[in-house]
């Protein structure tokens, strides 16, 4: 595929994303979409979506997540460091291990 149109994919999966994330309060519904609408985009032009982006979507109910709106982040305390998100939507907790 020509790399142009996927830059331009590209872009428009962050401007919604962007959109999704300053819409996550005022206008949850709107955000969903948003959110859903840059998933469609990365599975139709076979890109994959920018690591930061997957981190905002549940692994178990698909949820858009917008950071401390939709889901609580802690960060462990134990001896590995890493971060837990638990969506507010299915109460799914998902770790992530930061590398040291
Ligand atoms: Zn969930």
């Amino acid at each position: 595929m020509n790399k142009a149109r996927k830059e331009i994919a590209l872009e428009r999966m962050k401007i919604l994303i962007e959109n999704a994330l300053s819409n996550a309060k005022s206008n949850p519904e709107l955000s969903q979409k948003q959110a859903l609408h840059a998933k469609k985009i990365s599975t139709h032009y076979r890109i994959q979506m920018p690591y930061e982006f997957r981190m905002m979507f549940c692994k178990k109910c698909k949820s858009f997540i917008a950071p401390s709106v939709n889901s609580r982040t802690r960060i462990g305390r134990s001896s590995l460091k890493s971060i837990r998100t638990t969506c507010n939507f299915c109460s799914y907790t998902y770790r992530k291990v930061i590398a040291q």
